[in-house]
């Protein structure tokens, strides 16, 4: 077997252990004669898989009784129209913080529906840092403030949780989720696409608070975008995606395995930290994010002379480093350091990186 170092953004790189229980899991689950794959969701060896993968959910973002945890399909952007569908309620907006691509189209799907406002955006256009929240227009009837605490694209991540909103505060969790604690109090709802953090495309999770779901939806909201009806049915309103549901529950398992989420940011400031020490001591490299707001799961860099880069790339997949090309609306690299990336594959990676400085500097 010969497993690269994979940093790709999403669907993105997942811990060996899950794979080799996914693969024990074949072609049988547990003596039950069929795989997961095969399984109906209404049997109750499916209901045990699904009802485990929410307790163990629960208990490592430690998420209170007043809470529902729903999964659900249609990736995060599917979340982009469920939030203001759901939530707008009596409001006739909602307020946006803007710090990347992300944000950005979450506030642009939230106009379909009512107003997106933006409460704040990098005044110099450029996504490089987070506009500190004395500067935030916010707008006291919002139906709900939203942001992106980690902007896969861009490279920027709040390493705050804003305080002192006086509207529930909806976050796009997508490539943080899991990362690191979070105190899920603070948040009237989160949601997370699975492919990064949490497990394989295809399933995407949502936290809310409970009695945000007594504002009345909008009357064209698709009934498998509902949460009440998600809720009322234990995401099984209609068949759900049961092997990605599957996954991200040996991930979340993994996860408790690895002393849970203070265990997993330990790791993770170590990986991201490493790299951007390097990229600091190095002029070849640079990264352009303020350093109060640079990811800890997507480094992005660029070279000096970027007519170096696809040299860089093809000898980086020489290498074993897969996986580094920066997205094509900024170019560069981008070094996405999930969970499920090892130390190892960072360690590897900045001696790739400084052998290619020496030698094309
Ligand atoms: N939000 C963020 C922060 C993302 O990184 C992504 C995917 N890269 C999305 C939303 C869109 O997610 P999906 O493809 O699951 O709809």
């Amino acid at each position: 077997m010969s497993r690269v170092f994979n940093f790709n953004a999403g669907p993105a790189a997942l811990p060996l252990p899950v794979l080799e229980q996914v693969r024990e899991d074949l072609p049988e689950w547990h003596g039950c004669g069929m795989s997961v794959l095969e399984m109906s969701h209404r049997a109750e060896p499916f209901l045990s898989i699904a009802r485990q993968a929410g307790i163990d959910l629960r208990k490592l973002l430690g998420v209170p009784d007043g809470y529902h945890v729903l999964f659900m399909q249609g990736g995060a952007t599917a979340q982009f129209a469920a939030v203001p569908m759901n939530l707008l309620g009596e409001h006739r907006s909602a307020d946006y913080v803007v710090t990347g691509t992300w944000s950005q189209k979450a506030a642009e799907e939230c106009g379909k529906y009512g107003q997106a406002r933006i409460a704040a955006r990098p005044a110099d256009g450029r996504f490089t840092r987070v506009p500190p929240h004395a500067e935030w227009k916010l707008d006291p009837d919002a139906a709900y403030l939203h942001y992106t605490p980690n902007e896969t694209i861009a490279g920027v991540e709040f390493h705050w949780v804003p305080e002192g909103i006086n509207v529930p505060l909806v976050a796009d969790f997508s490539s943080s989720f899991l990362s690191h604690p979070v105190d899920v109090k603070r948040f009237g709802l989160i949601y997370a696409g699975a492919q990064k953090n949490a497990g394989a495309a295809g399933i995407t999770i949502v936290v809310v608070r409970k009695e945000l779901l007594d504002r009345k939806p909008l009357t064209q909201l698709p009934k498998v975008l509902d949460y009440r009806e998600m809720a009322a049915r234990d995401s099984m309103m209609n068949t759900p995606p049961t092997f990605a549901w599957y996954v991200s529950g040996l991930v979340f398992r993994w996860l408790l395995d690895q002393g849970g989420l203070e265990g997993i940011a330990a790791v993770n400031a170590r990986k991201s930290g490493q790299l951007y020490d390097y990229i600091d001591s190095e002029a070849f490299y640079v990264n352009p994010v303020d350093k109060t707001a640079r990811s800890r799961m997507n480094v992005v860099f660029t070279l000096a002379d970027a007519a170096r880069d696809a040299d860089f790339l093809a000898g980086a997949k020489r290498a074993g480093l897969v996986g580094l090309k920066g997205h094509r609306s900024v170019g560069g690299m981008r070094a996405s350091l999930y969970n499920a990336v090892p130390e190892e594959a960072v360690k590897t990676l900045v001696e790739y990186m400084r052998e290619f400085a020496r030698t094309h500097g």
